[in-house]
C-alpha cells in the first residue's frame, strides 16, 4: 500500500492548477468547447466565443465567485 500513497497528489494542489472555463455572456462556469487548433473556446450553452479559461482559483477571483 506504500507504492499508492507515494504517487498520490496533495488535494490542494490538484484543485489550485484545475483549468475551467467561464462564459461572460452566461455568467458562470461552463465546458468549454476548443474551436480549431488555437487556443479559443466556445460556450456550449450560448455558442458564443465569450469564454474566458484559466485556473479555478484565478477565474473565480477575477470575476468574484464562490464568496
Ligand atoms: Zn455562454
Amino acid at each position: 500500500m506504500a507504492e499508492a500513497t507515494a504517487t498520490q497528489a496533495p488535494p490542494d494542489q490538484q484543485a489550485s492548477v484545475r483549468i475551467v472555463f467561464y462564459c461572460k455572456d452566461c455568467e458562470k462556469l461552463v465546458d468549454g468547447v476548443k474551436i480549431g487548433r488555437k487556443y479559443v473556446y466556445k460556450c456550449p450553452i450560448c455558442h458564443t466565443k465569450s469564454v474566458a479559461f484559466g485556473t479555478e482559483k484565478s477565474i473565480k477571483s477575477f470575476y468574484h465567485m464562490g464568496e
